[in-house]
């Protein structure tokens, strides 16, 4: 099969024809549809951050496809099947996956890192964690499900408590952020919109925000004016530390801010106010499997776009175009998947 592979960081993909992989007896073999091209890949590419598999290894961690064969023990799909196959494996084992938190599973293991993942014709995954498609969802387009919207889906539904009425503020209306701005939407949110590009609160506005401002220093001024005391919720979709402190300063009394951007450094919040207001700031990872039926029951009743934020879609042989459409930061561009 044709595959793309890593052997390095700052040295493009290779297009290679390597084995076709067999699915153990537990496991399924997807025929690829689509996979997300993410900036998490760009961190292998660019930044010198190691995979755990050994290069050469085939990065690519948002699929959809259709399942061609499965193993033996496999009962939950069969061949036919359209799937979608999340970034992350789960052991099933360990206290976070019994408590149904498996996504913040002790072992996971992360397609395109720990194994080979899906810039190929095929990818092999566990049928536990693959699942099925509805009907209504386009299955290119599907393949963002896996990863830019089940994120802020989890972190809404569950790790915010979003409720109708609630007032949340988004900072950061990139692949992740447009994101949580339409899901917040769906569910009956009051949206903000925050970035510091005028195109990002174009595309906020245009997928639902009520409000969409440049990030300036009256900002949590403005939104706490706006809102009565400030929002319910902020969500911090790009892992800045200071964006993050900012965020915090937007919301109001028993308020929640959410750290959905990754950073490894220090953030400084004031302590009293954390305590005398009940502030929490609460992290969230990804999205548990039981969550993805609810979540693709919205996409496929037209709550929840993925069509019109897919913006670009490039052939697995110019792979490296895309990355280098991510590289650039190219305004118009939402969401660019790979079709296999
Ligand atoms: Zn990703
Ligand atoms: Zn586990």
């Amino acid at each position: 099969m044709k595959a793309a592979l890593f052997y390095g960081s700052n040295q493009p993909l290779r297009l290679e024809e390597v084995d076709k992989p067999t699915p153990k007896k537990n496991e399924v073999l997807v025929k690829v549809a689509a996979c997300g091209l993410c900036h998490t890949d760009l961190h292998y590419l660019d930044h010198g951050v190691s995979t755990f598999k050994k290069p050469p290894v085939i990065l690519g961690h948002e699929v959809s496809g259709i399942v061609e064969a499965a193993g033996e023990e496999v009962k939950n799909l069969k061949p036919g099947d359209k799937v979608i196959v999340p970034p992350v494996f789960t052991c099933g084992q360990c206290e976070m996956c019994r408590t149904g938190r498996e996504n913040v599973c002790n072992q996971m293991l992360m397609l395109g890192n720990h194994m080979d993942g899906a810039y190929a014709e095929y990818v092999v995954a566990p049928a536990k964690d693959t699942i099925p498609f509805i009907e209504g969802i386009p299955l290119e387009e599907g393949c963002i499900i896996a990863d830019a919207v089940s994120t802020p889906f989890h972190a809404l539904v569950n790790r915010a408590d979003l409720k109708p009425g609630n007032s949340v503020a988004v900072f950061g209306c990139g692949g992740l952020g447009i994101n949580a701005v339409q899901i917040a939407k769906a569910l009956g949110a009051y949206v903000i919109g925050v970035d510091i590009k005028e195109k990002k609160l174009e595309q906020a506005r245009q997928f639902g925000a009520d409000e969409a401002f440049i990030s300036d220093a009256d900002l949590p001024k403005k939104i706490r004016k706006l809102t009565g005391g400030g929002v319910h919720i902020a969500i911090e979709a790009i892992g800045n530390p200071v964006t993050m402190q900012t965020a915090f300063s937007t919301i109001r009394t028993g308020g929640t801010l959410i750290v959905m951007g990754y950073s490894d450094k220090d953030i400084t919040v004031n302590a009293g106010r954390i305590m005398f207001r009940e502030m929490k700031i609460v992290g969230t990872l990804g999205c548990p499997p039981y969550l993805y039926p609810s979540l693709l029951k919205l996409v496929s009743m037209g709550k929840i776009k993925v069509k019109e934020l897919v913006t670009h879609k490039f052939p697995l042989d110019n792979i490296n175009d895309g990355f280098s459409l991510l590289r650039q930061g190219e305004e118009s561009l939402i969401r660019a998947i790979v079709t296999c």
